[in-house]
This record gives C-alpha cells, sequence and structure tokens, in this order.
C-alpha cells in the first residue's frame, strides 16, 4: 500500500469514544475516512444507499455478517469491536441458534491508539488458520475499529491454505442487517470468483450437477429451495446453492450456475460478482400464481428454454397454487412491514390469496431486482415504502385501520396497545414457506389464525385498561406525577451545548 493510497492511513488510529450506534455518525463517518477506510465507505454509500431518511431503525447491522459467517460449515468468524456490542451481537446469535462459537480479539484504548489491536488480530487469524478444521477466518470490524481505521485489508490472504477474509461492517457505514449479509457474501464470492480463474476448485460435496443450475440469492425457509427445484424440473434445470452459503465449495457451484434469482433483491455486491462471472440476474421469485408464471418465463427465457418446456413447467405448478390459493383464502385488510428483504414477496402472495394489503414497508432499499414486484403491487394500488422507518410503519397503520399489522416488534407493540392482531415479520413470517402451492397454504394458515383472534386482543386490550401509558405506565398506590418543565429545561441545556459546540466548530 503506498502513500498515495485512498485507503492508507493519514494519522495514527485514535480512538473513539462517545460515539455509538444512536449517535456521533458525522463524526464517525469522518474518523474512519481520515483512518483509511474512506474507499470502503464510499463503497457501501454506493451499493446501500440511505434516505430517504437516515438509517432504518433496525438491529446492529453487523448481525448479518455474523450470522453469514455462522452458519457455514468450516468457518471461525471474529469479531473486533467494543464489548458491549460484541455482548449484543453474540446473545442475539446464540437467540437464533447459532450453535457456533463467536470468536473475539479484545481492546482497549491503548491497543488501539498503539496498533497493537491489528497484531492481536493477526494472532488470532493465525491461530485459527488450521486447515484441518477450517476452510476460512472471517474477521468482522464494528464501528470502533472501523473508524479507528484497523487496516483488515493488511491480513494475509490465506494462511496454511485457509481464506482470511476482512470485513469492515460498521452500523454508520452499512444501513440494515440484511445489507451487512451481502457485504461478507459479496467479499466470499469475490474470493472463490478469483480463485476459480486461476485454478480447480473443490467440486460439490453431492458432485456436479448434470443439469444448468439456478441459483438463488437470499435465506430462504428450507423448505423453498426443494420446491423450486421441482418447479424448474421440467424446464431441465436444478436448483443450485442458495447465497449466503453454507459451505465454500458452495460458492464456485452459486458462481457456475446458468441464471440467478435474486429472490431477495438486496444483494448489490453478490450481484456484482455475479455478473462479473457474466451470469444473468432475475429479480422476483415463485410466489403465488401471476408471481410463479412470471418468474418461470424469465428464467426459462435467461436460459434459452423452449417455448414447450416453459409452457410445461408452468402447466404443472399453476393448477396447484391456484388450489391452494382457492382452499384458504383470506379476507381482511392488511398492513406489512419488515427488513428481511422478502416483504415485497409476502405482500403479493398475500394479495393473490385474496388480502387487501394497503402497506409494504421494508427497511431495505431500493434496487433493480426489486422493480418488478414494485410495479406488481403499485398496479394493485400498494404504497410500498421502501427504507421504510418505524414512524411510517406506525403512521400506515393508523391510516389504514388493518385487520391484522404484520411488522417489526416496535410496530406489533403498537398495534396490540390499539387492539389490532399482530404478527412478527421475522419469527412468524420468515420461518415459513412462501414459494409454490406449499407456500399459499402455509401463509394463509397463519394470517387467517391471526386475524380470527381479533376478539381476544380487545379482551386483552379491555384487561389493561387504565393501568396507564408513557410516565404512568403501571400500578401505583400513587400516580407518578409528569414534569415537562424538566423535560423543557434539559433540551434546552442540549441545544445550547449544540450550538457552543458548533460556535468553536467540534
Ligand atoms: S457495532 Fe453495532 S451495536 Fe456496536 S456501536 Fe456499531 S452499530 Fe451499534
Amino acid at each position: 500500500m503506498n502513500a498515495t493510497s485512498p485507503n492508507a492511513p493519514t494519522s495514527t488510529p485514535a480512538p473513539v469514544e462517545g460515539a455509538d450506534c444512536h449517535n456521533g455518525k458525522e463524526k464517525l463517518i469522518a474518523q474512519a475516512s481520515a483512518a483509511g477506510k474512506a474507499e470502503v465507505l464510499a463503497k457501501y454509500a454506493k451499493d446501500y444507499p440511505v434516505g430517504p431518511h437516515d438509517q432504518p431503525q433496525s438491529m446492529c447491522p453487523a448481525f448479518g455478517s455474523l450470522r453469514v459467517g455462522l452458519r457455514m460449515r468450516r468457518t471461525a468468524t471474529v469479531l473486533s469491536g467494543s464489548a458491549c456490542c460484541v455482548y449484543g451481537l453474540t446473545f442475539t446469535s446464540h437467540f437464533y441458534g447459532a450453535r457456533r462459537t463467536v470468536g473475539y480479539v479484545p481492546f482497549n484504548s491503548e491497543s488501539l491508539v498503539t496498533g497493537k489491536l491489528f497484531e492481536d488480530i493477526r494472532d488470532a487469524v493465525h491461530g485459527l488458520a488450521d486447515p484441518t478444521k477450517n476452510d476460512a477466518v472471517v474477521i468482522i470490524n464494528l464501528c470502533v475499529p472501523t473508524a479507528s481505521g484497523v487496516p483488515l485489508r493488511l491480513l494475509p490472504k490465506a494462511i496454511n491454505g485457509v481464506r482470511i477474509i476482512g470485513v469492515d461492517v460498521p452500523g454508520f457505514g452499512v444501513p440494515t442487517h440484511a445489507e451487512a449479509k451481502d457485504v461478507l457474501a459479496g467479499a466470499m464470492l469475490a474470493y472463490a470468483r478469483q480463485e476459480a480463474e486461476v485454478g480447480p476448485v473443490a467440486a460439490p460435496r453431492a458432485g456436479l450437477a448434470t443439469s444448468p443450475t439456478v441459483t438463488l440469492l437470499g435465506e430462504m425457509f428450507p423448505v423453498d429451495p426443494v420446491s423450486i427445484g421441482r418447479m424448474l424440473a421440467p424446464m431441465g434445470l436444478a436448483a443450485g446453492p442458495s447465497v449466503p452459503t453454507r459451505e465454500w465449495r458452495e460458492l464456485y457451484q452459486a458462481l457456475d450456475c446458468a441464471v440467478v434469482g435474486a429472490i431477495h433483491p438486496f444483494y448489490t455486491a453478490s450481484i456484482r460478482e455475479f455478473q462479473a462471472a457474466g451470469r444473468p440476474i432475475v429479480g422476483s421469485a415463485p410466489v403465488g400464481r401471476d408471481g410463479t408464471m412470471s418468474w418461470l418465463e424469465a428464467i426459462g427465457a435467461a436460459c434459452g428454454v423452449s417455448r414447450e418446456k416453459i409452457d410445461a413447467a408452468k402447466n404443472a405448478v399453476l393448477p396447484a397454487i391456484d388450489g391452494a390459493l382457492k382452499a384458504k383464502p383470506i379476507t381482511g385488510r392488511i398492513t406489512l412491514s419488515g427488513y428481511e428483504g422478502s416483504e415485497l414477496l409476502v405482500a403479493r402472495l398475500l394479495i393473490e390469496s385474496g388480502a387487501d394489503v394497503r402497506y409494504v414497508g421494508t427497511a431495505c432499499p431500493k434496487t433493480a431486482w426489486a422493480e418488478v414486484d414494485r410495479e406488481w403491487l403499485a398496479a394493485r394500488g400498494v404504497h410500498v415504502q421502501f427504507r421504510a422507518s418505524l414512524e411510517q410503519d406506525k403512521a400506515a397503520m393508523r391510516e389504514f385501520n388493518p385487520d391484522l399489522v404484520i411488522g417489526t416488534t416496535p410496530v406489533v407493540q403498537a398495534a396490540k396497545e390499539q387492539g389490532t392482531p399482530s404478527l412478527y415479520f421475522t419469527n412468524l413470517i420468515s420461518a415459513r414457506p412462501l414459494m409454490g402451492a406449499a407456500g399459499a397454504g402455509s401463509l394463509a394458515q397463519v394470517v387467517n389464525a391471526a386475524l380470527a383472534n381479533k376478539e381476544r386482543f380487545e379482551q386483552m386490550k379491555n384487561f389493561f385498561e387504565g393501568v396507564g401509558t408513557g410516565h404512568s405506565a403501571g400500578v401505583w398506590e400513587t400516580q407518578p406525577k409528569d414534569r415537562p418543565e424538566f423535560k423543557a429545561a434539559q433540551l434546552a441545556r442540549i441545544e445550547k451545548a449544540r450550538k457552543s459546540e458548533e460556535a468553536i466548530g467540534c
């Protein structure tokens, strides 16, 4: 690295104090840029555009990269960051059933400032680079090491044949945990693509595919890739691996596909790698009748499949989807929001099942690969909000007065408070099939059960009536007295401090 490189540190890394995911974003960006991270932050800003507001309210983005690493066989995943962040990320990983060790390289102000942290990371990587145990070691820089310029790019690319992948995943550079999955998946695909370009690579565990394959981009319920495989068979195609993959060698198989199905449309870095490998990309997914029909058409066309075979594939699956949709219709008005990237697909399936969907909010950005679904929904009068904020999700709930709210935890909480039946998107919708006939039947089951719960929610609302809200929430002998004058005085002091900081230019 020469001194003129945009990544070259321009100053000694300094500890970043008083800044976290809730404040100091501008300072952190400025500091990280000065410490050699300008290039990577510019890439993230292009890949994961924010707006209309600053950043969706969601969990720590680094969880997405951590999850991708922890789900891979023979992969050691190590965090470099503040202990409180690592505690939260480790807790969340095990809450979601990681069953793998989360590695951690601790630091303090001294090791951060003196550069010792990087040496500690390098030692940790050498210790984990045992080819009998690991194919890859992943190091994830969280906010503080990224802002301080800890240079993961200086790690060796491989040790004893074990690949070393270092990624910066700061909350001030990557907007959502969904996109953080793409940061690591994209970095792994880039590495695997370069390996495949220079020589032979490991074959898939189950041997080479006998038919051209469709790589599926996005985390799905395990039955969905199987359903997709069945739908593709009449066209002489097979379902390839899902990306993020569960094993390093699957990356080669994923790259060696006929076409990529961008089931989740926000994998910008991964799509760049597939395009560099010359693979065409098809958006959307086989959900509901319309979705399945157009997806099979688009995949068939991208693979040069004959009209006869495309029609055979459609004829084989569409009657079963029609049957499932008719057998379990959904009646009711629904608003929907989430941060998984599959929100538009779920909304399509709900509408085809008969639901009156008025609003879809997603924390993910608008990309070219979401366009087919956005257009389909817009044509049916649905308001689609990309980079949706919690306030927008809650405002939609109030405006449309739905019979059912599907959303993130705070949205569901607000719905429960007003006595509206509600379902958690991540735990209850993402944890079931969506594709083909299996998806139509399964989604209707959970949604109809929730819609039938209106009376219970009313009972719950009545039961909790009168226990207070805000400052008086709870059961009290003496009701707490609100003191708005304290809050006003504190706000005035904060504003004064802000103005004096501005005046002295800090
Ligand atoms: S690493 Fe995550 S939890 Fe820690 S400060 Fe950054 S965004 Fe917040």
